[in-house]
C-alpha cells in the first residue's frame, strides 16, 4: 500500500490559501483529503432540511469536483469521528495527518481522541492556525494574560499585525503585506495530491437530510459594500453588511484574504473581523463560558424562564415590531442583522428575564452563521454577564432602537405585514415595568459584588 499524508478538512473547506493543506501538500507523501460528516453533530439537528447541512454537502461536492479536475479525490465518510478514523487507518497506509485548529471544546476533545489513536500507531498529527488571524495567547496583555476587554485587545491585535510587514517577491514597497495576512500558495503544490479515481460522496438522504431551499448569501462581496460599510452596517433594512458569516463558519473563504481587503478598504469592517478573533480567544482561554457566565456571579440571577413568553419571542409575536421583524427574518432566512441580534437578545434576557442560554440555543439552531464563540460572546454581552459586556443597567428600549435604526419602519413592514392592523398583538410586557423588574432582579443577584 502506498504511504499517504491525510489532510482532514473541517472548518476550512477550500483548496486555496489553506494553512494546514499547504503544509500537507509540502510533506513527502501524496495527499489524500478526508471529510467526516460527524454523526455526533448531525444526529442532534432536528430539521431534516437544515440549510447548514445542505451548504456543507454542496461545499464538499464542490471540493470533490475541484479535486477531480486535479486527478485526485476526497474521502468522505459519515459516522462518529473515532469510528471513521479506526476504519480509515485500516484501509489506508497513513504516514502523517495534517489539519487546522478548531477551538470549540467538543472539537478539542474529538481531536485529542484522534491524536491518541494516531499516537498508538506512531502517526504524527500536525495542527495549524487557519480560521483566525491570531489565536490562543498570541495577543495578550503585557503580563502574558489574555485580554477580556475588546478595545485594548484590538489595539494590540493591530500592533501585532503591523509589526511584521513583508515584501512579496518582486513587489514594490506599496505592496508590503503583514506576515500574518500572507496567503498560503497551495496551488504551487497541487501536483502532490494523491492521484486516484473519484471516490463516492454520500448523498444527503443517506444521512437523513434533504436539500434546503434557503438561499445562501454569496461569498463575493463588492468593494463598494465594504467601502461604505461603516455608514450602512447599522440599519437592518439595508443590505449594508457582508453576510459572509456562513463562509467564515465553514472556511469557504479565507480570513486572511478578507482581512487584507478590510485593511485596504474599511477600518470598521476590520474591527468586526477582530471581534471574531476576540471571541475565539475568549472561548479558548476561558472555556467555562460555553456553559456558564464569564462572570460567575451572574449565574445567581433568578431567571423567570416562562415557556409561553419564550414561544412568543421565538415566533416573533412579542408586540414589539423590531423584535418581531428580527425573529421572523431569522426563522425564514437563517440570517439576522447584528443590530437586531443585540435588540432581540437584550429583550429576551432583560425584558423577559429568560436565561441567555435559552436564546443562545435558539440562535444556534437557526443561524446559518452559527459559531459557538461569537454566539456565546454576543449573548453574554447582551445579558451583561460577559467579558466586554454592556453594563446590566443599560436596558435597550425597543422603541428608541426602532426610532434610531428603522425610523420609517421599512424593516418592520418587510417582515411584519400585519403591523398597524388589529391582527398585530399588543406589547407582551410594558417597557418601563420590565426595565424596573430587570434592574431589581439583577441587583439582588449581584448584591455584594
Ligand atoms: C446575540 C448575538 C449572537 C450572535 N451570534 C453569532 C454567531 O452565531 N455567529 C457569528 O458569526 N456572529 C454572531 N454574532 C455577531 C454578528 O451579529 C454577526 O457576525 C453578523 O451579524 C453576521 O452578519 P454579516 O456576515 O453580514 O457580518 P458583517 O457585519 O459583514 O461582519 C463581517 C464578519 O465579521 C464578523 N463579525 C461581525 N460582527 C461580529 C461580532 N459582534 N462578533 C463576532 N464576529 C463578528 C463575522 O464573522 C461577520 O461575518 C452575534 C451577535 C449577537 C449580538
Amino acid at each position: 500500500m502506498q504511504a499517504l499524508t491525510l489532510f482532514w478538512f473541517r472548518r476550512d473547506l477550500r483548496l486555496q490559501d489553506n494553512a494546514g493543506l499547504y503544509h500537507a501538500l509540502k510533506s513527502k507523501f501524496p495527499v489524500l483529503p478526508l471529510f467526516i460528516f460527524d454523526a455526533d453533530i448531525l444526529d442532534k439537528l432536528d430539521d431534516p432540511q437544515d440549510a447548514r447541512v445542505s451548504f456543507l454537502h454542496q461545499s464538499i461536492q464542490h471540493l470533490h469536483e475541484e479535486l477531480q479536475a486535479l486527478g485526485s479525490s476526497i474521502l468522505v465518510r459519515y459516522g462518529k469521528p473515532s469510528e471513521v478514523w479506526a476504519q480509515v487507518l485500516e484501509e489506508f497506509a497513513i504516514a502523517e495527518v495534517y489539519t487546522n485548529h478548531d477551538y470549540e471544546p467538543t472539537a478539542i476533545q474529538r481531536d485529542e481522541q484522534v491524536k491518541a489513536m494516531l499516537a498508538e500507531r506512531y502517526i504524527p498529527f500536525h495542527g495549524f492556525k487557519d480560521q483566525v488571524i491570531f489565536e490562543k495567547l498570541e495577543v495578550t496583555k503585557a503580563d502574558g494574560k489574555p485580554y477580556t476587554v475588546f478595545t485594548p485587545y484590538s489595539r494590540m491585535w493591530k500592533n501585532k499585525l503591523n509589526s511584521r510587514m513583508e515584501m512579496p517577491d518582486g513587489a514594490g514597497e506599496e505592496e508590503a503585506v503583514s506576515f500574518y495576512l500572507k496567503p498560503y500558495p497551495c496551488e504551487k503544490h497541487y501536483a502532490n495530491f494523491h492521484q486516484i479515481e473519484p471516490l463516492p460522496v454520500p448523498a444527503l438522504s443517506a444521512m437523513g437530510f434533504h436539500a434546503s431551499t434557503v438561499e445562501i448569501p454569496s461569498s463575493n462581496v463588492s468593494r463598494g459594500l465594504i467601502k461604505t460599510y461603516d455608514k450602512t452596517r447599522d440599519f437592518p433594512y439595508l443590505l449594508g453588511t457582508s453576510r459572509l458569516g456562513i463562509h467564515f463558519r465553514f472556511g469557504t473563504i479565507s480570513i486572511r484574504e478578507k482581512a487584507r481587503r478590510a485593511q485596504e478598504l474599511n477600518e470598521t469592517f476590520l474591527n468586526e473581523l477582530i471581534w471574531r478573533d476576540f471571541y475565539a480567544q475568549i472561548l479558548t482561554n476561558f472555556p467555562h463560558v460555553a456553559k456558564g457566565s464569564f462572570r460567575p456571579e451572574y449565574d445567581r440571577i433568578e431567571w423567570r424562564n416562562d415557556e409561553k413568553e419564550f414561544e412568543k419571542w421565538c415566533t416573533g409575536k412579542t408586540g414589539y415590531p423590531i423584535v418581531d421583524a428580527a425573529m421572523r427574518e431569522l426563522n425564514s432566512t437563517g440570517f439576522m442583522h447584528n443590530r437586531v441580534r443585540m435588540i432581540t437578545a437584550s429583550f429576551l434576557t432583560k425584558h423577559l428575564l429568560i436565561d441567555w442560554r435559552w436564546g443562545e440555543a435558539y440562535f444556534a439552531k437557526k443561524l446559518l452563521d452559527f459559531d459557538l464563540a461569537s454566539n456565546n460572546g454576543g449573548w453574554q454581552w447582551a445579558a451583561g454577564c460577559g467579558t466586554d459586556a454592556a453594563p446590566y443597567f443599560r436596558v435597550f428600549s425597543p422603541a428608541a432602537q426602532q426610532e434610531k435604526f428603522d425610523p420609517e419602519y421599512k424593516y418592520v413592514r418587510k417582515w411584519v405585514p400585519e403591523y398597524g392592523t388589529a391582527a398585530y398583538p399588543k406589547p407582551m410586557v410594558d417597557h418601563k415595568f420590565a426595565r424596573e423588574r430587570c434592574l431589581e432582579v439583577y441587583k439582588i443577584a449581584l448584591k455584594g459584588v
